[in-house]
């Protein structure tokens, strides 16, 4: 049934992770994250699962983490996947940055999904913040050794961190007993991410790119600026190879190693976001898509920027925190 079989990459503590998941972010209104209706979003992993999707990018954050449970128990009951053969990534969110915290963050995620343990936790932010998203002055090492507790206890098989930069990452690698095996950033045609990714790799640590397609799609209704699917150079490579542009997107990161985990709720560009695996990109191919590089952000939440923590360059213009107001997520 399953039309694709996704190679695997080797992380750092010897275990495998498929090299593409599915992003479940939902995306965001006026009550919080947006969460899935009449099983919705299960019905859609069901389907991924039998296109061959075995790696699922959730986050405690994302309200998603039981529907993907949910069916990921049916497959296996239907005996189509075995527990060991999917690969489920979770976050811990930024209110729970206490050691003592992440331990019950990592229970509830597992009593939500389900499952009997997590493949990979990750910090979501290195930002602490407290239940009612004043800034926390937790620091992100407490943190990692929550995490590394989880981990001791088998809770999760293996840790890392999303939205570091160098500096905090390198301090997580010295101070640290256990190395992150993965960090999870923004990767895209106007977000190369040229040097954070050449120094993961030289820390053998390996990296998953979010919102893969960039400004290239309107999202939420929003139109950004920049270049779009119909892009001269990304169609001119498309051609050739017989794919579509967003499938040379999603193999630029393949081929750069970074696992891409693409969103998209529709069937059709569930099917087309996984048949990457029957190509290649040239070099010259690679760094034609490197050109667009303009180091913009989509997910840039400036309203955490006074936070010591904070991870990204500093803008003038500061967003309204969306979070302000929701009480405890
Ligand atoms: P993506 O880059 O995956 O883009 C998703 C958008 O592209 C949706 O609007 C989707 O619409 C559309 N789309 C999907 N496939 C195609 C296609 N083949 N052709 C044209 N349009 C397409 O964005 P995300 O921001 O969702 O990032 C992916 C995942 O990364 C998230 O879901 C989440 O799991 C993770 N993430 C992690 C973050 C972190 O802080 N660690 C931050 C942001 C994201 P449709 O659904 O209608 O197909």
């Amino acid at each position: 049934k399953s039309t694709a079989a996704v190679p695997k990459l080797t992380m750092s503590d010897g275990r495998e992770i498929p090299a593409l998941g599915l992003g479940t972010y939902l995306g965001f209104d006026k009550n919080g994250m947006v969460s899935s209706k009449d099983k919705q979003h299960r019905d859609l992993v069901l389907k991924a699962i039998d296109l061959g999707y075995r790696h699922f990018d959730t986050a405690s954050i994302y309200n998603t983490e039981d529907e993907i449970g949910e069916a990921v128990e049916m497959k296996i009951a239907e005996r189509v996947v075995t527990r060991e053969d999917v690969f489920v990534t979770t976050k811990l969110w930024n209110t729970q940055h206490k050691q003592e915290e992440v331990a019950s963050a990592v229970w509830d995620a597992l009593e939500k999904s389900g499952l009997d343990y997590i493949d990979l936790y990750l910090m979501h932010w290195p930002i602490g913040l407290n239940a009612d998203y004043s800034f926390s002055d937790v620091d992100f090492m407490e943190t990692w050794r929550g995490l590394e507790d989880v981990h001791k206890l088998g809770l999760v098989k293996s840790i890392g961190v999303s939205n570091f930069n160098k500096e905090q990452l390198q301090r997580l690698l010295e101070e640290g007993s256990v190395r992150p095996v993965v960090l999870q950033i923004e990767v895209h045609p106007q977000m190369i991410q040229e040097d954070l990714i050449s120094f993961a790799r030289s820390e053998d640590i390996t990296v998953m790119g979010y919102s893969p397609f960039g400004f290239l799609v309107e999202r939420f209704g929003k139109q950004f600026p920049g270049p779009k699917m119909d892009d001269p150079v990304l169609m001119e490579i498309a051609l050739k190879y017989g794919k579509t542009p967003a499938q040379v997107v999603l193999r630029w990161l393949v081929d750069r190693n970074v696992i891409p985990i693409p969103k998209t709720v529709n069937p059709k560009r569930l099917k087309e976001n996984i048949s990457i695996f029957d190509f290649k990109l040239e070099q010259d191919e690679i760094e034609k898509i490197n050109r667009f590089n303009s180091n913009k952000r989509y997910t840039e939440p400036s309203f955490w920027q006074t936070h010591p923590h904070y991870p990204f360059e500093q803008v003038k213009d500061i967003l309204p925190d969306p979070f302000k107001g929701l009480g405890t997520i």
